[in-house]
């Protein structure tokens, strides 16, 4: 979405990026090598569907390679163009670097309404797309990793794995060219729910700081906080069903295609949801007050907005009018450069997404590193090792106990470690880990350097400096 008067999505990136690294000291040189896309595939191909040949536009951009694999999602909507992918390749690389999986930035994207065709036929042009990025080695376990976006899900990326296995009999690591699996097809516990867990730790996090809940003008803790979420796909409903079954929150609005539901009570986002599944759209849902013109209520009061849908959402035309004094970006870029700078004069609170919507990657990595280590989750763990985890976990106690750093682990880490845990908790535990961290890392930049006033600019500051001495390592 882009409206007069704006940047381009990747023009906005490139603004924040830009306001972030002024503040660094790099050599110009390495700016604009971290800055720019370092390449951008296109393909057009045709697959013979209804009795004709429909051609497709596809893209994979890479960003960076300063890590390989490189990472990031495939996206499957009308809207997809290549300025599109290389904002999202960038904001792969910063958000991998913040959350520290050890990957390089990359994203893809298809041209296609997925809703007009039928599953035999999103198989083929899948299957298709697939075999096009990976002859390139655009998709491969070693050099480029993709995993769902919007509009794609388990589905395709069985698909996606299938196909390269097919091209690639011999590589004995074929399953981890791809993430986002379903679970009997190499997919680890708790990925689907990932990017909407990652968006309520984060939060649960943000809430464990009272300073930083002042700087947003509120008190208190999670319960009772009123939500508007933006979007109840699947990054949004995991967010939204988490934060109010789990932590006490009231959705007391969601923004859909077709219009949105409002309700101070609070909204029953399962029974919203399957509404949704089974009439298409929000509008005759009995659980709230309809809202023909959803955007209108990006604008309503309430303490958290959670765009969880588009790029480009909250702009100059309505930034001024938005209310909530503390926005999560549950999506990519919802937030353009413009309305950014107005909410910030304004003290709104900006959780941004390159660290909001990290879990999602951040639980890939975790199925990457199963599907090359070839084994369960847990499994190794649970006998022979049992012992040496009690000597370790013991270790980490005596140093914590004696006033030293305890590693950043968790108590609720420590615990599944040690119990061999099943597979899930061993994910969320991890996922909650790298969420503390990584807000940790940029709360830290945000405090105490005077010349940083919010959490975007410090997550830049830490990503590009974690990127740049990796590019500097490595001689370049
Ligand atoms: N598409 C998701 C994102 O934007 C996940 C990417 C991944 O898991 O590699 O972060």
């Amino acid at each position: 979405m882009q409206n007069q008067g704006e940047p381009t999505f990747r023009q906005s990136v490139d603004i924040m990026f830009n306001r972030a690294v002024k503040l660094m000291g790099l050599p110009p040189g390495l700016e604009q090598k971290i800055r720019v896309c370092n390449a951008t595939y296109t393909v057009r191909f045709g697959v013979r569907l209804r009795g004709d040949i429909h051609t497709f536009v596809g893209y994979r951009s890479v960003h960076s390679e300063h890590m390989e694999p490189v990472k990031g999602g495939i996206r499957y909507a009308m809207s997809v163009n290549q300025d599109e992918v290389e904002a999202l390749a960038a904001l792969m690389t910063y958000k991998c670097a913040l959350v520290e999986t050890p990957f390089g930035g990359s994203k893809g994207g298809l041209c296609i309404d997925p809703r007009e065709w039928n599953e035999h036929e999103l198989e083929l042009i899948t299957r298709r797309f697939a075999y096009e990025l990976a002859k390139r080695d655009l998709i491969n376990p070693a050099q480029n990793v993709p995993a769902p976006d919007m509009g794609t899900g388990e589905r395709e990326m069985a698909w996606i794995a299938d196909q390269y296995r097919r091209m690639n009999t011999t590589d004995i690591n074929a399953a981890a060219c791809v993430t986002g699996k379903p679970l009997n097809a190499g997919g680890i516990a708790g990925r689907v729910e990932a990017t909407g867990r990652g968006v309520q730790y984060a939060l649960r996090e943000f809430f464990r700081h009272p300073e930083d809940v002042a700087a947003a003008k509120m008190e208190g803790k999670l319960d009772g906080k009123r939500v508007i979420v933006q979007g109840l796909g699947n990054v949004g409903y995991h967010a939204a069903a988490f934060l109010s079954q789990e932590d006490g929150a009231l959705i007391t609005g969601v923004i859909e295609r077709d219009g949105a539901i409002v309700n101070p009570k609070g909204i029953d986002v399962d029974a919203l949801r399957d509404h949704i599944a089974e009439h298409g759209g929000v509008a005759s849902f009995t659980g709230g007050a309809y809202v023909k013109d959803g955007a209108k209520v990006l604008e309503e009061e309430c303490d958290i907005l959670i765009p969880a849908a588009l790029e480009g959402v909250i702009n100059l035309t309505n930034a001024g009018n938005i209310k909530a004094p503390l926005i999560i970006e549950a999506a990519n870029g919802p937030i353009t450069s413009g309305a950014d700078e107005i909410l910030r004069k304004r003290g709104t609170v900006i959780i941004p997404d390159m660290y909001a919507n990290a879990g999602g990657v951040t639980v890939s990595y975790f199925e990457w590193v199963k599907n090359l280590s070839h084994i369960r989750f847990g499994r190794l763990q649970r006998r022979q090792e049992e012992a040496r985890h009690q000597l370790l976990v013991d270790e980490i106690e005596r140093i914590a106990a004696a006033g030293g750093d305890n590693f950043g682990l968790s108590a609720h880490f420590k615990r599944d470690y040690l119990r061999g845990a099943g597979e899930l908790e061993l994910v969320r535990s991890g996922l909650d880990d790298t969420m503390r961290a990584a807000y940790n890392s940029m709360r830290e930049v945000w405090h105490e350097r005077e010349d940083v006033h919010d959490l975007r600019v410090a997550a830049y500051l830490v990503s590009i400096d974690r990127v740049a001495k990796s590019y500097t390592s490595k001689g370049l």
